[in-house]
């Protein structure tokens, strides 16, 4: 492999923290490659609550300094990205009697309203649960609620943002590429990534490594670069389920169990609700995890306690699973493993490094990002200065309020679109909505229809523009289309998407 092909940074990994960190340092001025050995964000990092949250919960645990990150990080990121990411405000029903007194509730709420450097999300208030719309689908057990802010974000666009636009500043990213061994060679990594598709693997030098792998961190190190005895990261199994939407307003709730943990409630994707999430140790393969009937039972109960139409396992339409690769903390129950992030340089005597990312969440990626960028300038020496703060996620360059504003610009452009795929369009591309729809003036360009308002000028800028490969990288990544199609409409896409990219391989 001739010198030039010798990369600063090799990322394994494209999950949140792999991406983030891809570009942040290609921003700066190295060269980044990476490989994700399935699809973006088909580990962890398409299956959280999804909230860009301080972690009210967490201030329990004291975890300051993780809670007032994420605070800060919630507008930070909001502007980023206004199409994928927006605020939203949860409601806290209270009873007397319940599991926290209410001054230690408003005691959290006031800390979480005054250190996270809010400036444009409202502030907590108190909601009187006789007259507040709020306590439509509750039981009526509660006369007061807490209602504070936070925000949502779809998880796995976030990862596939940050991949984009590294790629577009010069990253070299390779999706269906799995890292199959990683050794040390004359100063630098050799690292062996064995292509999916084809099984061909291919050599890549690289100045440092960076294990991003999340769940598979400690499998990387034990199985690709050779470490014995490994134990670094606690996998916590949590699982949601999704339902037919149970209540009309936008705002989410939050609901406090009797066994001290919390569930959340939160409008989704505009015909549902989502619920969860649960947390208890995991063993085995994460690519096989799936959510057991207890998890669907606990949800289903944990829920039927607040809602006065219950919730019950029948009413399920979706579920799905995550594991969190947390930084273990030998804490006894998994609830209360730190949720905090840990880097680990590994280097002696002038050894090409390792950078090992445990824990962290979708929040925090983007500080995660710097401070890995803190260490890689220490490794191998600084590159450019901090940049991602006041950034643009590609398709984010509109105000941080202006999502209405931008769908009827789109509307206007393209009076054919209906209403709910306007909106869904700039939801998921923002501005990028008119590049992808092009010069199109009538809805017979929007090519071959697959089902709900897909349409195949959309696959194709899926997978010419964000590595879709499989129409299930579309439906349940790309999008959340899943949810609308049937499994034959599912089949008809991925007999398409098959079809094309053989073209165009
Ligand atoms: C149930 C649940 C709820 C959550 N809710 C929230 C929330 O509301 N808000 C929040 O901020 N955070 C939340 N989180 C946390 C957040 O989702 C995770 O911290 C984050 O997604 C982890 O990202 P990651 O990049 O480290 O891991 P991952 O997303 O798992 O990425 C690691 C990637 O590495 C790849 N990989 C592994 N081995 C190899 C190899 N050998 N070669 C190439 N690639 C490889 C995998 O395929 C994977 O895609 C939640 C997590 C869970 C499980």
């Amino acid at each position: 492999m001739p010198a030039q092909d010798v990369f600063d940074i090799f990322v394994i990994g494209g999950g949140i923290n792999g991406c983030g960190i891809a570009r942040d340092a290609v921003g700066r001025g190295y060269s980044v490659a990476l490989a994700e050995m399935d699809d973006f964000a088909s580990g962890t990092s398409s299956r959280a609550t999804k909230l860009i949250h301080g972690g009210l919960r967490y201030l329990e645990h004291y975890e300051f300094r993780l809670v007032r990150e994420s605070l800060m990080e919630r507008e930070v990121l909001w502007a980023m990205a206004p199409h994928i990411i927006w605020p939203m405000r949860f409601v806290l029903p209270f009873h007397k009697g319940g599991i926290r007194p209410a001054w230690l509730i408003r005691l959290g709420l006031f800390l979480y309203d005054h250190i996270g450097g809010r400036k444009l999300l409202p502030a907590t208030r108190t909601l009187d649960m006789r007259r507040d719309p709020a306590a439509k689908p509750l039981k009526a057990l509660f006369t007061k609620a807490f209602e504070y802010s936070d925000g949502w974000v779809d998880d796995a666009r976030l990862v596939v943002l940050n991949a984009r636009d590294a790629a577009q500043k010069g990253a070299r990213i390779m999706t269906r590429s799995r890292v199959v061994s990683a050794r040390r060679e004359g100063g630098l990594w050799s690292v062996d990534v064995e292509n999916d598709a084809s099984g061909v693997v291919n050599t890549f030098k690289a100045r440092m490594l960076i294990n991003a792998a999340g769940p598979w961190v400690d499998v990387v190190l034990s199985n690709a670069v050779g470490k014995n005895k490994v134990h670094n990261v606690r996998l916590v199994q949590g699982s949601h389920i999704v339902v037919k939407k149970k209540f009309d307003d936008l705002r989410a709730y939050f609901f406090q169990n009797p066994d001290n943990r919390i569930i959340f409630a939160i409008p989704y994707e505009t015909d549902f609700t989502l619920i969860g999430t649960t947390d208890s140790d995991f063993t085995g393969d994460p690519k096989n995890i799936q959510i057991t009937d207890g998890e669907i039972n606990y949800l289903c109960n944990a829920a039927s306690e607040y809602f006065s139409e219950p919730v019950k396992p029948a009413d399920v339409v979706w579920t799905y699973s995550g594991v969190r690769p947390l930084y273990d903390d030998g804490a006894s129950k998994a609830q209360e493993a730190t949720r905090d992030y840990v880097l680990k340089i590994d280097a002696n005597n002038g050894d090409a490094p390792l950078l090992n990312v445990f824990g962290g969440k979708l929040t925090t990626y983007r500080r995660l990002s710097e401070h890995a960028l803190e260490k890689i300038a220490g490794a191998i020496g600084a590159k450019g200065a901090p940049w991602t703060a006041n950034s643009v996620l590609p398709g984010g360059n509109f105000p941080a309020t202006g999502y209405e504003a931008e769908v009827a610009k789109l509307k206007n452009r393209y009076p054919f679109l209906a209403e709910r795929h306007a909106r869904r369009l700039v939801r998921l591309y923002g501005t990028l909505a008119v590049s992808l729809l092009g010069e199109i003036d009538r809805a017979e360009g929007l090519g071959r229809h697959f089902g709900a308002d897909l349409y195949e000028v959309e696959v194709q800028w899926l997978i010419s523009q964000e590595w879709a490969r499989r129409a299930e990288d579309v439906l349940w990544r790309r999008t959340k289309l899943g949810l609308k199609l049937t499994q034959a409409e599912a089949a008809g896409l991925e007999e398409y998407m098959r079809e094309t990219i053989r073209k165009v391989a």
